[in-house]
């Protein structure tokens, strides 16, 4: 596979996709091969990649037309979804209106450039707001939303009930610092808590490698460090940028894209305040604590 993708049986008739190394629009994808329906977790963020994600599938076995649940909106999961030919695109309700307010290729300026291909947007079909089973023969995939806001407005998880496997959407980052600003800091912290109740044999992050229940936990380390920041950085009236540029990442030092920090703190003292954020700004201040740069951007 040209883009070092990798295909891992998590279950009978099931298989994680990771794409390494899990950065900025790199996500991970899952396969389940039901007898009588196929069905994708979440698409990739480039034509290339998608294309693999497919050729990789039907490698798997793969019927035609599979259902497709997006976790969430995010271009990464979402931007290959016209190539698919699914049969329904299911979401949770949050995510077509967070989908028609977010860009599926990013402006120009922001990061490393990307060999995209012709994007064409596409929405859900089928929409809902608390869980629905599916039953795709010899595998039964439960689609559920995490309870609030979180990552997005509109995070799901699949989690198959007879081989406990989580696919956790970007509710769970593995090595990447996670990225809140288009959610709720304190929510997604909630979040993991709930998710953390489910018996889980493996857990596949939307970022980076497969996992288990230390990466829900060191996520929502993450969280609260990202609130305590910002807790401070309200009193001290400081900018999110400053407050970033003014701690030490300690055990998170090592996860990729640090920058997510400033975005992060943009979202928990805008939460903290009752204040709005401007994601352009974020960018910008993002780019600004990266050094000024182009974003890293391997997609
Ligand atoms: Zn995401």
């Amino acid at each position: 596979m040209s883009s070092s993708a990798r295909l891992s049986e998590v279950a009978e008739r099931a298989y994680a996709y990771i794409q390494p190394d899990g950065s900025w629009f790199v996500n991970n994808a899952g396969i389940l091969v039901g007898s009588r329906q196929g069905a994708l977790v979440d698409s990739c963020s480039t034509v290339d990649r998608t294309r693999e994600l497919l050729s990789t599938s039907r490698g798997v076995g793969l019927l035609p037309k599979p259902l497709v649940v997006a976790t969430h909106h995010h271009a990464d999961h979402t931007n290959g979804l016209s190539l698919v030919e699914p049969s329904e695109i299911i979401a949770h309700a949050e995510v077509p209106g967070e989908m028609a307010a977010a860009f599926s290729i990013p402006p120009p300026g922001l990061f490393e450039e990307v060999r995209w291909g012709e994007i064409e947007v596409r929405f859900p079909t089928i929409t809902f707001t608390d869980r629905l089973s599916l039953d795709l023969g010899g595998l039964v995939a439960q689609v559920a939303y995490c309870g609030g806001n979180a990552h997005t407005r509109g995070d799901s998880y699949v989690y198959l009930p007879d081989s406990r496997v989580l696919f956790a959407g970007d509710l769970v980052f593995n090595g990447v610092t996670p990225f809140g600003a288009m959610g709720s800091i304190s929510g997604w912290i909630e979040a993991l808590s709930r998710l953390a109740e489910l018996k889980f044999e493996v857990v596949i992050p939307g970022h980076g490698e497969l996992c288990g229940v230390e990466a829900i936990w060191a996520t929502q380390r993450y969280l609260r460090f990202i609130l305590e920041i910002a807790k401070g950085a309200v009193e001290a009236g400081v900018s999110p940028l400053e407050a970033a540029r003014s701690v030490q990442l300690g055990e998170f030092d090592d996860w990729l894209d640090q920058e997510r920090i400033v975005g992060n703190l943009h979202a928990a003292m805008a939460e903290l305040t009752g204040g709005a954020i401007n994601l352009i700004e974020v960018f910008l201040d993002m780019k600004e604590y990266a050094g000024g740069g182009l974003l890293r951007c391997i997609a």
